[in-house]
């Protein structure tokens, strides 16, 4: 859905759109996303652009970084966004006007992709590497097996390693 500052300009735009895992092409390229999310809220003309207040909710499920098993969380955050036209990148003065807790964004055209925003901001609520639990214990990098549901039948790689300290420090005849 698209935002057009020119209709902002006329009263605020409300908004409320959701997705549901599976079923819309545009989760397609979100993975993570677990169940239904929504994103609602308003848009008002803020300078050249909008500023977007509203607040976004769903399930999702990043992969654990070791074992790569879904871990099930939810996204719950009030949003507060500005964007401003690409056009304005170079007149300093007037990106400037952003406060402490409010990110500025940028648009080409006529206005803010609300669907895209929401897939950003999901990009950006999903952590740089999820643990299931703080001592996953990973795959075994031989057969793939998840270590969580106990050991598999490989050889323990541990015991490789000191045979090769062994061998190193075997003292010259
Ligand atoms: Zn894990
Ligand atoms: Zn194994």
């Amino acid at each position: 859905m698209l935002i057009e500052v020119q209709d902002a300009r006329l009263h605020p735009v409300a908004f409320d759109l959701r997705w549901a895992a599976g079923k819309d092409a545009e989760l397609a390229s979100l993975p993570e996303v677990a169940g239904e999310l929504r994103f609602q809220g308003q848009a008002r003309p803020a300078g050249e652009g909008l500023r977007l207040q509203g607040h976004l909710h769903g399930d999702i499920a990043p992969a654990c970084a070791r074992c790569l098993e879904p871990i099930p969380m939810t996204v719950d955050r009030d949003l507060d966004l500005l964007y401003q036209p690409e056009s304005v990148i170079g007149e300093s003065a007037e990106v400037e006007i952003h406060t402490a807790d409010t990110e500025v964004g940028f648009f080409a055209g006529a206005g803010v992709d609300v669907a895209e925003v929401a897939r950003e901001q999901i990009l950006l609520a999903l952590p740089m590497q999820p643990l299931c639990r703080p001592d996953c214990r990973g795959l075994c990098p031989h057969c793939g097996a998840n270590l969580n549901q106990g050991p598999c039948s490989c050889a323990p790689a541990a015991d490789d390693r000191w045979n090769a300290l062994k061998t190193l420090r075997k003292p010259a005849p």
